[in-house]
């Protein structure tokens, strides 16, 4: 690191956990991040600021003048500009000196597959099932950690699931691929804004936290937020031994 590397990520190095070591494992990692909206913009703020060094941003979307109330990667200005680009351009201006990739798709299996390959930590900013279920498939095929994050309205929830461990459930052992979830969309329900900011920052911190290996992750846990009381539940996760995706693949 040269000396303006150092006093960027100073706040970072002074903490016993982190030190020169934890930031060279930031540098050197890539990040996954799937969605350029509600939570992918904090998570991928924080994860720029942070110097992780290389963040690849997909969406397929153009930024629309609703979403500016919660998705703030975005500005009025680019209101039209794909996601992936304007989000590009917002975290290059925050710290020019990480590699951001912006791919502005809907990645299938074979795409999520090669993307996935590629990544230290995985998180799943998205908003829908079937993406949600597509990313957990590549991830637990290449053993990647996938940081999970969700909200609607006022409630939102975030987990891990690092196949890597043994105990650790996969998004499949939790929602079966075949189960009967139906998308419920902002457009139509609405959110609460600054509930996706406090999620998809937990979900920067746990990607941090799974890079550079400190503390606990939230592997076989599920937090639930329940905005309106802003009470936190923490529910224990268990692998399903009979899950059809992660079974087979791990002892
Ligand atoms: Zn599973």
């Amino acid at each position: 690191m040269n000396d303006q590397q150092l006093l960027r990520y100073s706040r970072h190095i002074l903490l016993d956990e982190i030190g020169i070591e934890g930031q060279h494992k930031l540098l050197a990692a890539s990040a996954l991040v799937i969605g350029a909206g509600g939570l992918g913009s904090p998570a991928a703020l924080y994860l720029a600021s942070a110097g992780l060094g290389r963040i690849t941003l997909v969406d397929d979307d153009d930024v629309d003048l609703t979403n500016l109330q919660r998705q703030i990667l975005h500005t009025t200005a680019r209101v039209g500009q794909p996601k992936a680009e304007s989000g590009r351009d917002a975290l290059l201006q925050l710290n020019p000196e990480i590699e951001v990739i912006a791919l502005r798709e809907r990645a299938d299996d074979a795409r999520l597959s090669e993307l996935v390959s590629g990544a230290t930590v995985v998180l799943d900013c998205s908003d829908n099932f079937a993406t949600r279920h597509a990313v957990n498939r590549a991830c637990v095929a290449h053993k990647v950690p996938l940081v999970s994050g969700a909200v609607i309205r006022f409630d939102g929830q975030i987990s891990v699931f690092d196949t890597r461990r043994d105990d650790s459930p996969c998004y499949s052992c939790l929602f079966p691929q075949d189960g009967k979830f139906e998308d419920v969309a902002c457009s139509t329900m609405g959110v609460f804004a600054p509930l996706v900011g406090v999620i998809g920052a937990m979900q920067a911190a746990e990607a941090l936290k799974l890079v550079m290996g400190v503390g606990t992750s939230l592997a076989g846990r599920l937090l639930l937020l329940d905005g309106r009381e802003m009470e936190w539940t923490s529910i224990a996760l268990a692998r399903n031994p009979a899950c059809p995706l992660c079974a087979a693949t791990r002892a």
